[in-house]
């Protein structure tokens, strides 16, 4: 029976612990597998002390001799083989389920381990461009514009910080005080913000002291921005060559709070998707039940709350309006196009308000139930909602359940990602602007799919223990 090598199961030959009586079988991987069986017929025998004991003592033997001391060992069980078994994890019946948001991540702790990793190590992609944001320092400043400038053929630089004029103050009074710190050349002026020239200097022939001590100026009175501008023969500036000390795309001039583990915690207002509370999903309405039978026409009642007396007007109001726009109302409602239906459930893009737009444009199923929920005071209305109510993933995090900044944290390497994910799932933080391809370049997000990455982060020696 178990000849059969499949790399898709773990396979158990003659298992005897406790009262197993020399069992042999097959558990397919990737699936829901239930044991079930009289009390005392070895269930736990099995799952328990065979199965994840063994899961447990093979995932503790990747550690290093000294991270194996903090974690518990568990005995050898007594069987004569398994075969494809990962790493496990065990929840029995004693571990109770605290909140709606537990999952097997929260509940096994793990999901700390992961705020303090994606803390640590994670590491920040733009939303505007995708690009790593980086804290520069002085010195990394000096080497990325030696690099850059060896690669432009060693332009002459103009070494720039911004300084914002103050609303009540003119701008010979900055002038002034910049000259008393002695600086007055002005580079450029954009609207209320001034670019100050700290150096003029080649990288070839400018001493490495001096450009990073004029860095370092730069980065302090330019409140962690630095403007390098490339000069032409003609002395005429190129675009600039952005820096900045702080979390902030200077090419996209976007700021980013400092991460803390509470930012990747559904269970942090800090970190909890704000649509959804960090639930993943939000009671919306569910069109299965709104349309149960796409057979029939609008003209036969397909939008079934529309049929009840107290609501007939709505009826009358989307076969004048349907006739009005075209809309076919002798027709089963599966056979109307993909914008015909939206046009019935979503209304009319030019919707304002009640008050503005009605009537005169088509509110629709989902503006009639929003108007429903002001409503929902009353008995027989909250019954009516519930009867159509369904959760819908969230819209916004699409079930990652965390605020979109999180999401832009990510750890690991894209090999990583694309382990567990394939490139066409990858979702896109709200807000992101970077393309599609940008995204499947990207590492893991701070979900399911990073708990691979954390695996081999965990597997590497620590500094510490190196040192012991
Ligand atoms: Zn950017
Ligand atoms: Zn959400």
């Amino acid at each position: 029976m178990l000849q059969r090598r499949s790399a898709a199961a773990i396979v158990i030959r003659g298992a005897r612990q406790n009262n197993l009586k020399n069992l042999s079988l097959e558990l397919p991987l990737n699936e829901l597998v239930v044991v079930t069986g009289v009390s005392g017929s070895g269930k736990s025998s099995l799952v328990f002390d065979t199965l994840y004991a063994e899961g447990q003592r093979r995932y503790v033997e990747t550690f290093s001799p000294y991270a194996r001391q903090f974690l518990d060992r568990m005995d050898k069980p007594q069987v004569d083989a398994i075969e494809g078994i990962p790493p496990a994890i065990a929840i029995d019946q004693t571990n109770p389920v605290r909140t709606s948001r537990s999952t097997v991540g929260t509940m096994t702790e793990l999901n700390d381990h992961l705020k303090l990793l994606f803390a640590r190590a994670g590491q920040l992609f733009c939303s505007g461009c995708g690009r790593p944001v980086r804290r520069d320092s002085p010195a990394s400043v000096y080497e990325q514009l030696s690099a850059r400038a060896k690669a432009a053929g060693d332009p002459r630089l103009a070494l720039t910080f911004p300084v914002t004029v103050p609303k009540n103050f003119k701008e010979e009074e900055v002038h002034s005080l910049l000259k008393a710190q002695g600086y007055d050349r002005i580079h450029a002026r954009r609207d209320d913000v001034l670019e100050v020239v700290q150096d003029r200097l080649r990288m070839s022939t400018a001493d490495k002291t001096r450009v990073i001590e004029g860095i370092e100026a730069a980065l302090k009175i330019g409140q962690g921005k630095v403007n390098v501008y490339p000069l032409d023969a003609e002395g005429d500036a190129l675009a600039p060559w952005r820096y900045s000390s702080d979390l902030h795309c200077p090419d996209c001039d976007i700021h980013y709070s400092e991460p803390s583990p509470a930012l990747f915690s559904f269970n942090s207002p800090l970190g909890a998707c704000e649509t959804c509370r960090g639930f993943g999903r939000v009671i919306g309405i569910d069109y299965g039940l709104i349309v149960p039978d796409e057979s029939k026409t609008l003209a036969q009642g397909a939008i079934r709350p529309w049929q009840s007396p107290s609501f007939h007007d709505c009826q009358d109001d989307i076969e004048k309006y349907a006739k009005k726009r075209g809309i076919p109302l002798d027709i089963p409602f599966r056979d109307l196009n993909a914008k015909q239906r939206h046009w019935v459930l979503e209304g009319e893009p030019e919707w304002v308000s009640w008050r503005k737009s009605w009537p005169g444009i088509w509110y629709g199923v989902a503006r009639f139930f929003r108007w429903l929920e002001t409503k929902a005071y009353k008995m027989h209305v909250r019954v009516l909602l519930s009867r159509y109510r369904a959760y819908t993933p969230c819209s916004v995090c699409a079930g990652a359940r965390l605020k979109p900044d999180a999401l832009l944290w990510r750890v690991g390497t894209k090999a990583d990602a694309d382990r567990v994910l394939d490139a066409g799932r990858r979702f896109l933080p709200q807000g992101a602007k970077f393309g599609e391809e940008r995204l499947s370049a990207l590492p893991a997000r701070s979900d399911a799919a990073a708990y691979r990455a954390l695996a081999r982060v965990l597997r590497e020696p620590s500094p510490a223990g190196a040192a012991r």
